[in-house]
């Protein structure tokens, strides 16, 4: 496990660049882990990227479990803040989800399933300050 880099955000819009940024880091087939507590900003960076791609609907996966959208990448979307038990991931077919290749996959809440997720990952921990103040932190997984 690496330390990538450790950043403070101070509005929505640093957090937009930053996810923009990042997202060009990001190979294809990236898996990218987003820890933090609710209203942390999960959602809004995989938003963030997916805009880049010519994805605008992004919603929150936490009822449906996942979403996949196609822009001009695929975005695969997960949020595990409701799954009971891994079976449920496996049941709506989490490992033929990360076997694409080419796909970007995103885990909101990966850290309550911490066995399930793939050796080669890349997490951000984001925590959140006052108002619009966040830390977030990259780690990167081989
Ligand atoms: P999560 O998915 O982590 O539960 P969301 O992305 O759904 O969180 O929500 C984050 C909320 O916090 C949004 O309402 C957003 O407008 C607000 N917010 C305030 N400051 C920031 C910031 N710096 N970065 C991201 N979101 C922020
Ligand atoms: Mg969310």
């Amino acid at each position: 496990m690496e330390l990538v880099l450790e950043k403070h955000i101070h509005s929505e819009d640093e957090m937009t660049e930053f996810a923009q940024n990042f997202a060009s880091s990001l190979s294809d087939g990236a898996v990218v882990i987003l820890n933090g507590n609710l209203g942390a900003g999960k959602t809004f960076i995989v938003k963030a990227i997916a805009k880049l791609w010519k994805i605008e609907n992004v919603t929150s996966p936490t009822f449906a479990l996942v979403n996949d959208y196609t822009g001009t990448k695929r975005v695969i979307h997960f949020d595990f803040y409701r799954v009971g038990e891994e079976q449920e991931l496996y049941d709506i077919g989490f490992d033929e989800y990360l076997s694409d290749e080419n796909a970007i996959k995103f885990i909101e809440w990966g850290e309550l399933f911490p066995f399930i997720l793939p050796n080669k990952r890349v997490e951000l921990k984001i925590i959140i300050g006052d108002g619009d103040f966040r830390t977030i932190t990259v780690f990167k997984y081989e």
